[in-house]
């Protein structure tokens, strides 16, 4: 749904040149959320507005769907760019109109008539679990009620794709957590592609099907989570599942890079004789799986044979 390849944007300033995209490739297939975790810097913002030409890229392409954006300008490119809903981390509701006048904003300005908006404003704000404030003024909700609002007035245009920017950083946990089930169920039920740039793995985790590490303009890795999960050095596996760095020369990090029904740990110390001691880690549901990440102390004469049947299993083992 999203192909960008070899995007590269500089920002000239009065002494010095930053980077801020490096050569990003950024592939998003269609009806998945794709990820975008990275510090603060790291070129997120740039990037996410480069998929719906907010933000010119210097060089490389982006396609959305069947357009060639970088090829569009004026209103052709406006036109594709309807096509494509953003959510803000402030919100940027306008204070002086009510809900349903925020949510119908891009309708008036895109000049669909009064009661046509007012019977999609109505279903928008159904959708988003506010149908009881549209004449609501934005000071007189919470935050998530806020972004939820912004989430309405972004989905007003029927677009496919939606970005969102930090969308959930200026919540606390519990709307933060109410937000992301919002975003999914809105992917699920209307087959939107989202892409969502964070700087919490806790989003990652919650609701991306793929996602990217970005640090200095450019992707270090990128693909569907739990495949990255389960690749040898991953450092989105070493973010999600942080391990004390207690290990000895007996240890090993095992990762369960999905679900399994069986007890391996058991198995292991009956099959083949071995002592094992938990040294850290955890298992947590991830894209709706039951992962987990240990690092453990293993000893006995057949360890080699303990380590091998976990590979043959589907678990990554990493001396
Ligand atoms: P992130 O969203 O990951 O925090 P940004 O994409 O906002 O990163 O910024 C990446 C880099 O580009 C930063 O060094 C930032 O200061 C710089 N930058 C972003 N926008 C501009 C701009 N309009 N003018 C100059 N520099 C910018
Ligand atoms: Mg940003």
């Amino acid at each position: 749904m999203i192909d960008a390849v070899g995007l590269h944007k500089t920002y000239r300033l009065k002494k010095r040149q930053v980077h801020a995209l490096n050569g990003v490739d950024l592939h998003v297939e269609s009806g998945e959320i794709f990820g975008v975790v990275g510090q603060s810097g790291a070129g997120k913002s740039t990037l996410l507005r480069s998929v719906n030409l907010l933000e010119r890229p210097d060089s490389g392409s982006v396609r959305v769907g069947e357009e060639e954006l970088t090829s569009l300008r004026g209103a052709r490119l406006r036109a594709a760019r309807r096509g494509i809903g953003m959510v803000h981390q402030h919100f940027a509701l306008l204070s002086s109109r009510t809900v349903a006048g925020n949510v119908g904003f891009p309708l008036e300005v895109a000049g669909v008539s009064r009661a046509k908006r007012a019977t999609r404003v109505g279903e928008l704000l159904e959708l988003v679990g506010l149908g009881d404030k549209a004449r609501a003024y934005p000071s007189q909700l919470s935050g998530g009620q806020k972004q939820r609002v912004g989430i309405a007035r972004a989905l007003a245009s029927d677009p496919h794709v939606l970005l969102s920017d930090e969308a959930t950083s200026a919540l606390d946990p519990a709307t933060t957590d109410s937000i992301l089930s919002l975003l999914r169920r809105l992917r699920d039920e209307l087959g939107l592609t989202i892409l969502l740039i964070t700087h919490e793995m806790d989003v990652i985790k919650r609701i991306c099907d793929s996602a990217a590490i970005m640090e200095d303009g450019a992707f270090l890795e990128s693909g569907r989570v739990l495949d990255l999960i389960g690749t040898p050095g991953s450092l989105l596996a070493r973010s999600l599942f942080p391990l004390p760095d207690n290990g000895g020369p007996e240890s090993v990090v095992i990762t369960y890079p999905r679900s399994f029904d069986e007890p391996f740990m058991s198995e292991l110390t009956r099959r083949f004789d071995v002592d094992v001691n938990i040294l850290g880690g955890g298992v947590e549901q991830v894209a709706g799986q039951s992962v987990g990440r240990l690092s453990v102390d293993m000893r006995g004469e057949r360890r080699r044979e303990a380590l091998s049947y976990l590979s043959e299993h589907g678990l990554l083992v990493e001396e």
